[in-house]
């Protein structure tokens, strides 16, 4: 496709001041220029933040498949001219790096965010969280501290869903209580011993579960998987705010590639793993068997968000690891690399200490 000058649909927020970028704060929480340090507040309302109906938005059809439109940006700062896509929410100018806002980016889905958390840790902080983190291992190498001078960390805001329902389950099942014999057996030496053993006796058991789920929180982009995602969970929902493209000034953000009935098929699958440990808890007495449950769902609801989010990516000795930050929380998950040098003088020090104190003992 050819490409396109957009104009009117983005969003830049100049400094009323001095015509600078504004950036939103995790700090201030308001739009700040680090220029003339001038201040600009953002209405923090929730009216917006609805539960919706998800068989109605089954029924009404998932998102067609978008065409996605290489665009150009003319920058009306510095004239410069900037290559995005219609699905990109953020982007920088090439030439003055001036961040826009493209609110036309989520306009591509079918659903668009309602509610966001917006970030509260900023980059300084997820970095000392970083260090902090990386530190503590005793054999985390040295040099990767090094990544706080990198610049592969970045704040993202990533979409989510959260899907309510209510269930009822009915189980059932064999409870086992264990009971002990007497047995009577002939050693080695051909005497005539007793011993305990274990039995299990088996009791069919029954009954219902009803339980009502509340905000099950999934990924719906697929940069990550679920387990990452939920690797930095919780967020805490209640600070959730009208989505406003405000709080995305000077930050990256997403649009969704997971439709809302594929994440709600992940969440049905949470829901069912919960309500079998719920009712296998019931059905076991000291342990249990044959366990069948069948649950009916219903009155599912769902809201679309976005959710703040540390990314790193680096490479180390030519391999590659990330690590995360809860942007509202500060929660980190990442794998840590393992020094091989600090590794083998370890077990070399280890073995030392073995060989002094055998020496010791002898001697
Ligand atoms: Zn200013
Ligand atoms: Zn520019």
């Amino acid at each position: 496709m050819e490409p396109t000058t957009a104009t009117s649909p983005l969003l830049l927020f100049p400094c009323p001041g001095c015509n600078s970028q504004l950036y939103f704060s995790p700090k201030s929480q308001q739009l700040v220029c680090e220029h003339c340090g001038t201040k600009v507040a953002i209405d923090k309302s929730t009216d917006l933040i609805k539960e919706n109906n998800l068989r109605q938005q089954l029924n009404a059809g998932g998102d067609a498949s978008v065409t996605v439109e290489q665009l150009v940006y003319k920058c009306t700062r510095c004239g410069s001219q900037s290559a995005f896509t219609s699905e990109t929410p953020t982007f920088t100018c090439s030439f003055c790096n001036y961040e826009a806002v493209n609110p036309v980016a989520y306009k591509t889905r079918i659903i668009q965010p309602s509610g966001m958390v917006p970030f509260k840790v900023d980059k300084q902080q997820s970095l000392d969280i970083f260090k902090t983190w990386i530190g503590k291992g005793w054999w985390a190498p040295g040099d990767l501290k090094e990544i706080a001078r990198h610049d592969a960390l970045h704040g993202i805001y990533l979409p989510f869903w959260t899907y309510d329902a209510q269930t009822n389950s009915t189980w059932s099942g064999y409870g086992g209580r264990y009971y002990y014999e007497t047995e009577h057996y002939t050693d080695s030496n051909g005497n005539r011993q007793t011993r305990q053993v274990q039995r299990t006796e088996w009791i069919y058991r029954s009954g219902t579960h009803d339980h009502f789920f509340d905000d099950i929180l999934i990924g719906g982009a697929t940069e990550l998987s679920q387990n990452e995602y939920e690797s930095v969970f919780p967020y805490q929902l209640e600070e959730l705010v009208n989505f406003d493209a405000q709080y995305l000034s000077g930050w990256k953000a997403d649009v969704y590639d997971i439709a809302v009935n594929d994440g709600y098929d992940k969440a049905e699958a949470i829901m069912k793993d919960s309500i079998y440990e719920a009712c296998a808890s019931m059905c076991r007495i000291d342990t249990y068997k044959g366990l069948e449950v069948s649950t009916s769902y219903s009155n599912q609801t769902y809201k679309h968000i976005l959710l703040p989010l540390w990314l790193c990516t680096y490479a180390y000795k030519g391999k590659s690891y990330h690590f995360l930050v809860n942007g509202q929380t500060g929660k980190i998950h990442g794998k840590k690399p393992v020094s091989t040098t600090k590794v083998v003088l370890t077990i070399l020090a280890v073995i030392l200490v073995v060989i002094a104190f055998i020496a010791m003992t002898q001697g």
